[in-house]
């Protein structure tokens, strides 16, 4: 089974979680009679239905069904692609040495429209804001292409991202733990792979 997919079983009804930092499944049974359940953003495709459709008309139902909610997070749009939302993302460790080399980072992921994140040890050392740290204790995030550079790939880290389609790792140690969870990886530098992405990205895109 794909790492994304829900199993449903109906009766009984039967979802799959992840736990353990996504290590493993959990198949969790819902006795209740009001069943609410929420789906990471991008866990699914969208599926072409061929068959045909009836539109039937359905009321909708008062939603005093007792539930309570508690705000516990809002996000401003400050016009700034928000991580949750971001079809590509690309995020930075510790292997990007110092605040100070963001730059082209940064200057990449506005070339690719993208989010920029980061790993917890570089929001901690207040490299970067927390809001951008993903894993385990952070962001959980979906996207279709995550670009990890200078990450290590440490479980905590990938609990948060390892349901993206596509990781793209940049790591100077090529047995990093970060290529076993990428599709594509660059054994280098950092500091020198990134100029050279901006720059090809750049091209490709005619800016
Ligand atoms: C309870 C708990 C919860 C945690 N939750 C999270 C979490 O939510 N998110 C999270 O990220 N971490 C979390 N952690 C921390 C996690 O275990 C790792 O320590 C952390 O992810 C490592 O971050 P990193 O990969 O940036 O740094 P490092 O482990 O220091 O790795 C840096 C990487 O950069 C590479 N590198 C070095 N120089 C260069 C260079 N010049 N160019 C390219 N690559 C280079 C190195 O080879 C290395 O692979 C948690 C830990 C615990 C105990």
């Amino acid at each position: 089974m794909p790492e994304s997919t829900i199993y449903l079983g109906i009766d009984p009804f039967v979802v799959s979680k992840k736990v353990f930092s996504g290590n493993a499944f959990a198949h969790v049974g819902l006795k209740s009679d009001l069943k609410v359940l929420t789906l990471a953003q991008n866990s699914f495709e969208l599926v072409e239905n061929e068959k045909d459709i009836v539109i039937e008309q359905y009321p909708i139902p008062s939603l005093d069904h007792g539930i309570k909610t508690k705000v516990l997070e809002t996000q401003k749009q400050s016009g700034k692609i928000l991580l949750t939302d971001a079809e590509i993302v690309v995020s930075g460790g510790r292997g990007m040495k110092s605040p100070d080399n963001w730059g082209p980072l940064v200057e990449l992921a506005d070339l690719l429209g993208a989010a920029t994140a980061c790993s917890r040890p570089v929001s901690d050392e207040g490299w970067r804001p927390h809001e951008e740290h993903t894993g385990q204790t952070g962001k959980i995030i979906a996207p279709n292409l995550y670009f990890a550079i200078g990450i290590s790939g440490a479980t905590q880290h990938l609990a948060g991202v390892s349901s993206s389609k596509f990781i793209v790792a940049v790591n100077t140690d090529k047995d990093a733990p970060i290529f076993s969870a990428a599709q594509y990886g660059i054994v280098g530098d950092a500091c020198k792979v990134l100029p050279k992405l901006v720059d090809t990205v750049r091209q490709l895109k005619g800016k």
